[in-house]
């Protein structure tokens, strides 16, 4: 494992990794209450590594382990996630396929990460906040497992993916009109009850980087020009540019990609913050079809703004009627998408005009479990 320790990218103090696990009271920054980000020492990755494998194997999640927290990735709880395919949908658009995954979405990456978390750190219960997919995505792996899962729901969350958590043996809680009401019982419960947090923390991020392993990969180590990503609590997003900066580092790509955020126009936090050029703003109503990109107040949307200004990015708001527009002619290039995802495709139209170059869509979720 090539981890160094926790930073809190806002007042830069640094915590040990293990030390800070012993007395777990889930990531925040003891300090000032910020996300704490994981780094790893680049250096000796360095000297252990040659880009050379890139080329041998297949892209897989656990093909980069030297980017992973993991103490030994023999012992990883896995179903196989990754590997997702790289479609080319015509021109210079790809489309990153991530609803393949074993449970139809993204969060699999990150879910294999924080099980495995949990299980090295002897955990015997995980709780999660979700409005859908990541809660399917840890029942799923807490039962691969033999771990208990403890998932609270908004009252939006679609009863399809309710039902998919319930079958992979999950106990799951109603709660709350908005992401954020679950969100906020699932940090109590866990400290009630010593279990072990789930969710847009950082053992997450760093799984979900993968995707962005991959897609370069798959570029034959080369970044695109620009990455589509719908952006909920924006951690995917983040760990997109998390992963092209350690790739950049490494030696295995030489440019960063411009990253371009999509939000639906009901909830649009940071759409709107970086529009006008100011701080993230909870938002009040949020309104959309798009659940799984729900978020009233991202846990990651300031470094999402991050990311975007550092990689000259953009972001952008649709409509839902331009997503449910965007999933029917997604499908007729044979890419099933869920809405929340057939939002990059809607974004990739909105500006085709203006972008240069590659441009990839991340589908983070599959068709199957939208009601539209
Ligand atoms: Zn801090």
């Amino acid at each position: 494992m090539y981890t160094k320790y926790f930073i809190c990218e806002h007042c830069s103090k640094r915590f040990g990794l293990d030390a800070f696990m012993k007395e777990y009271k889930g990531f925040a920054c003891p300090r000032c209450g910020r996300m704490l980000e994981i780094t790893y020492d680049y250096e000796r990755i360095l000297a252990n590594f040659m880009p050379a494998q890139f080329r041998h194997m297949p892209p897989t999640h656990m093909k980069y382990y030297f980017a992973l927290p993991l103490k030994n990735p023999h012992k990883a709880v896995t179903l196989g996630e990754g590997g997702t395919p790289l479609v080319n949908i015509g021109e210079n658009a790809y489309v990153k396929f991530e609803g393949v995954n074993p449970t139809g979405s993204f969060k699999d990456r990150g879910s294999s990460v924080e099980i495995s978390k949990a299980v090295e750190l002897g955990k015997k219960e995980v709780v999660c906040a979700s409005t859908g997919n990541m809660g399917a995505s840890i029942s799923a792996y807490a039962s691969k497992a033999g771990v208990k899962a403890i998932i609270f729901t908004p009252e939006f969350a679609e009863k399809i993916k309710l039902k998919q958590m319930k079958y992979y043996g999950a106990k799951v809680i109603k709660c709350g009109r908005t992401y954020s009401d679950a969100l906020i019982k699932s940090i109590k419960y866990a400290k009630l009850n010593n279990a072990y947090l789930t969710g847009d923390y950082p053992y997450r991020l760093e799984g979900q980087k993968t995707v962005a392993y991959e897609i370069a990969d798959q570029f034959n180590c080369n970044a695109p020009d620009n990455i589509i990503i719908p952006v909920g609590n924006g951690t995917l997003f983040y760990a997109t540019y998390k992963a092209f900066k350690e790739m950049k580092l490494l030696g295995i790509i030489n440019k960063m990609p411009k990253l371009i955020a999509v939000q639906a126009r009901g909830c649009a936090p940071v759409v709107n913050a970086f529009r006008k050029n100011r701080k993230l703003r909870k938002i009040k109503n949020p309104e959309t079809i798009a659940g799984a990109i729900n978020c009233d107040n991202p846990v990651e949307g300031e470094n999402a703004l991050l990311a975007i200004k550092k990689t000259r990015g953009d972001a952008i708001a649709v409509s839902d009627d331009e997503m449910i527009k965007a999933k029917k002619m997604l499908a007729r290039k044979g890419i099933y998408a869920e809405i929340s995802s057939a939002a990059a495709y809607a974004a990739y139209e909105k500006m085709r005009i203006r972008i240069k170059g590659t441009a990839v869509m991340v589908i983070t979720g599959i068709g199957f479990k939208d009601r539209n």
